[in-house]
């Protein structure tokens, strides 16, 4: 009675917006949380993309847009990657989707059977192991610890992969360490995955212009891999644009036709004025993306500045996105006298009520020994919150 499918039963919500959540809840009572748990930018969407929005309401693009986004949008969509990753797709490889969200979670429906494996390098994003079960499939996971940078070798991937294995989904800059993959490391992995047959990659490069060293680079660009990879990108991040709900992904055509199916039967088309939008993100002037880059520059050189004066926390420099993810296991077993802090999960709850700062357990990232702050957020909030962390973790004895 009242029973979800068996489906749903093994999925855990999202522990990114649960703690985001909970910080709302807080500040509607009045307490003065500062929300460094959510991972969007802390700006609005530039004046220019809003105006183009604008515009397709007033030219009535009000109807359904094909199941795979506009033509024009997808070839401004093979424009910038061409452009900006060297990598040449057809419009009909192409589909938009609502946020690169479901641009994964469509390729993990498309390509995974019940009993595949799909290696996940973590500290991974909340959602990718939870897609895989939402598909059924099996989580493997590889576990890349401060000391690698948080980032996999290829030798951890190689002994990873079985018979079972179809997917690997890499996200470089990571969500939630900042890490990023130099193209040396790439070409590494990639030379592992073009050995085994049948295997395929989802490059997350949602992050791609938030970064703080060399562009990154696609590994979708190694030999032999573009057949082998799937790429998916978006607005939300580079254009402050999280509720307009646009992302894609680029992949071989057997592929783009098995998710252009699955699409035009569970969502159709994204929103027809978010589309004409992001058409315009990504064909006018891309200054807005570098100002808001360079001012998240700033915060990352401020907060790993501030973090690493707190005795206890380790960090590595993100060299892009907009998270640091100290390890703070150095704190579990200590207690403030009422709570003995066991946990990650435990450390952010204490963080949230003695603090009044949101951030996430590591937990849901897998891994149990860091938490993961946001720093979109102004620097004056940096520097309170940062304040407040270092004050609560004193308490702890
Ligand atoms: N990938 C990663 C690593 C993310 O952090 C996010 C942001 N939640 C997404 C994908 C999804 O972005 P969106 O659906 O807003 O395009
Ligand atoms: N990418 C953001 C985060 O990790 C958005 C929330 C989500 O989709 O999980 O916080």
């Amino acid at each position: 009675m009242n029973t979800l499918s068996n489906r749903l039963q093994k999925l855990s919500p999202s522990a990114t917006f649960a703690m985001s959540q909970k910080s709302s809840e807080l500040k509607a009572k009045g307490v003065d949380v500062i929300n460094m748990a959510v991972g969007e930018p802390d700006f609005n969407t530039p004046d220019h993309i809003k105006a183009a929005a604008a515009d397709a309401i007033a030219a009535d693009w009000s109807r359904y847009s094909p199941v795979t986004g506009y033509p024009d949008l997808r070839s401004a969509i093979c424009g910038k990657l061409l452009k900006e990753n060297g990598l040449t797709y057809e419009p009909s490889q192409i589909v938009v989707s609502n946020g690169a969200k479901q641009a994964i979670t469509n390729t993990v429906l498309a390509l995974v059977n019940p009993s595949d494996e799909v290696i996940i390098p973590t500290p991974c994003w909340v959602s990718y192991p939870q897609m895989v079960k939402l598909a059924e499939g099996t989580p493997v996971t590889i576990k890349a610890p401060i000391e690698q940078d948080f980032k996999i070798t290829a030798a951890q991937l190689e002994e990873a992969i079985t018979p079972r294995t179809k997917l690997i989904i890499l996200c470089t800059p990571s969500n939630p360490t900042g890490s990023v993959y130099s193209a040396e490391e790439l070409r590494s992995l990639a030379e592992v995955i073009v050995k085994h047959e049948d295997l395929y990659v989802i490059s997350d490069e949602i992050y791609e212009h938030i970064i703080y060293t060399e562009k990154p680079v696609s590994i979708a660009t190694f030999p032999g891999m573009q057949e082998r990879t799937i790429v998916i990108n978006g607005v939300s991040k580079a254009y402050a644009m999280t509720g307009w709900r646009i992302g894609f992904s680029a992949a071989p055509a057997w592929i783009t036709k098995g998710i252009n199916m699955l699409q035009g039967q569970y969502t159709s088309g994204p929103c027809s004025l978010s589309q004409r939008a992001a058409l315009t993100a990504w064909n006018a002037s891309q200054q807005c993306v570098e100002d808001m880059r360079k001012v998240f520059e700033r915060r990352r050189n401020l907060i790993v500045e501030l973090t690493r004066a707190i005795p206890g926390l380790e960090v590595n420099v993100p060299q892009g996105a907009f998270y640091l993810f100290p390890k703070c296991s150095s704190y579990y077993g200590k207690s403030d006298g009422e709570k003995v802090i066991r946990t990650s999960d435990d450390l952010a709850m204490y963080l949230l009520e003695v603090g009044h700062v949101a951030t996430v357990g590591g937990d849901s990232f897998g891994s149990p020994e860091c938490f993961r702050m946001s720093y979109a957020t102004s620097d004056d909030n940096i520097k309170e919150a940062l304040r407040r962390i270092g004050e609560a973790l004193s308490r702890l004895k």
